[in-house]
């Protein structure tokens, strides 16, 4: 797996504060797409053991409190992706066990495959959906266009609004 980018320390990616990672690699082709470089799975930097390794240590990192992981891109759930992000999510269960996480993905809920539905199991929320631009509303929270969903998948809504 490729990423764009990695922020140890985000507040702008889902509630509180929190580590977020813009893999590289999408297949939707929205029109509009604020991130076409994206695209390519090869494009940004390799995902390593390293790189791996410093998530799961800055989640757990006392000195700045991070409430969880979001994984947006591109598309956390692009096929050559899924591995990777498979092994990340389930590592953050077993090492970071009150951290959330948050996923983005242009495919929707309802048509993932195994391998994709296997991943969303260690995610809490996933907003879903492609990136539509004739519904784009900037007042939404968490989301860009209207189609897209916000599936809280093991707590109600109610919860996520402690930050
Ligand atoms: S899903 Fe996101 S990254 Fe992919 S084309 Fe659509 S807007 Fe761009």
């Amino acid at each position: 797996m490729h990423y764009q980018k990695y922020y140890p320390v985000d507040v702008v990616n889902g509630p509180g504060t929190r580590c977020t990672l813009f893999v590289s690699g999408c297949e939707h082709q929205c029109k509009g797409c604020y991130n076409q470089s994206t695209w390519r799975t090869d494009s940004g930097h390799l995902f390593t053991q390293a790189m791996e390794d410093q998530v799961i240590k800055d989640l757990n990192d006392s000195r700045i409190k991070r409430r969880g992981l979001s994984l947006s891109g591109g598309d956390p759930l692009h096929p050559v992706n899924v591995a990777a992000i498979q092994r990340l999510v389930e590592r953050v269960r077993r090492e970071c066990p009150d951290k959330d996480i948050w996923l983005w993905t242009g495919y929707t809920l309802a048509k993932l495959n195994d391998a994709q539905q296997a991943v969303i199991r260690h995610v809490d929320v996933v907003i879903d959906g492609k990136f539509e631009q004739e519904h784009y509303d900037p007042s939404l929270l968490w989301r860009g266009s209207a189609n897209q969903v916000i599936h809280y998948l093991n707590e109600p809504e109610s919860a996520w609004s402690k930050s």
